[in-house]
């Protein structure tokens, strides 16, 4: 399971803090060098673990926290809602364009889950009675559009394709014409990913976002790769300004590094978290609820 080790870390460091009565300036430094040590070792950016420290140690070294009845709650309390605040806080909701379709341009590396992430946000936008209009424009990965239509017909829901001859520009700004026209709430656009990250790839996903203006710019990204993650989700918000991440496959055993160094990395807010390949694997990404998680 995702965050095992890190939890199991974390928790035997809160579980001493909790038990003693009174804690000291000293105990609550040897306390965070373990929290430090577990947080490198679950792959969380080396920065992202030096600024959280020294917040957490400047706020609980406080007088109102060491002399509160309950110091070491106080203390864990301070952790918990910095691993919060580490994950961007408050819940970052999905847009919703005033005048529909709200544009969604979903973009990734090949193989992050780009096109099943397409499919689970169908799934959870018809949950609240949206329509929606999937659009295939990755017209490089043979048997993209066919993943796509296969999913459409799964989830009952419009796939708009030009075939794969067409130019991807073109078919997002149908896609997106289409969906106005018809009066979809949202339309889903999967673009090209590639292996690695590429000048042409970023240039066409400029052309297309320039086209379409998207009201979300979403990048899927695979938890399990860590670090990798981070430095990919920093390069696309460098070149094309994303409005949110897609963390996939959390329902693995990822150690978690990207979840708590995505935000402060990038100032990009996680939105979703990928929980397995089925179409309903998809769950809003809770910074409170995954932080009380991880302390558990
Ligand atoms: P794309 O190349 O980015 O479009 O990737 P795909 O959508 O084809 O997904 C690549 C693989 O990852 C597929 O086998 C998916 O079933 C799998 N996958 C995607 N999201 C998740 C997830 O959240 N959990 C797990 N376990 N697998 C996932």
């Amino acid at each position: 399971m995702a965050f095992e080790g890190l939890s199991e870390r974390l928790q035997s460091v809160m579980k001493k803090l909790r038990g003693k009565g009174k804690v000291t300036e000293a105990d609550v430094k040897e306390a965070m060098r373990e929290v430090r040590l577990a947080l490198l070792e679950a792959d969380v950016n080396f920065k992202v673990v030096k600024t959280f420290i020294d917040r957490v140690k400047e706020r609980a070294v406080g007088q109102e926290v060491l002399q509160s009845l309950t110091p070491g709650q106080q203390v864990i309390k301070v952790v918990n809602e910095e691993l919060q605040e580490l994950m961007g806080g408050e819940q970052s909701k999905l847009a919703q364009a005033n005048k529909p379709p709200t544009k969604i341009m979903m973009v990734g590396l090949q193989g992050a889950g780009k096109t099943t992430t397409s499919g689970k946000l169908v799934r959870y936008l018809q949950k609240q009675n949206r329509r929606t209009l999937l659009v295939a424009a990755d017209v490089y990965r043979p048997a993209a559009i066919k993943q796509l239509e296969v999913l459409g017909a799964d989830l009952n829901t419009p796939v708009f394709s030009l075939g794969d001859q067409a130019n991807p520009v073109d078919i997002a700004e149908q896609g997106v014409a289409k969906a106005s026209a018809e009066g979809f709430d949202y339309v889903i656009i999967d673009t090209a990913g590639r292996l690695h990250i590429d000048e042409q790839m970023m240039d066409e996903l400029k052309q297309i976002r320039e086209q379409i203006r998207p009201d979300e710019i979403l990048l899927v990204v695979d938890a399990m790769t860590g670090q990798d993650a981070v430095n990919v989700a920093d390069h696309f918000n460098k070149q094309l300004g994303l409005t949110g991440v897609v963390l996939t496959k959390l329902d693995g055993d990822t150690r978690g590094g990207a979840a708590l160094s995505v935000k402060s990395v990038t100032n990009c807010p996680i939105k979703f978290v990928g929980m397995g390949e089925k179409t309903d694997a998809l769950e809003p990404f809770h910074p409170d609820r995954m932080a009380s998680r991880i302390l558990g």
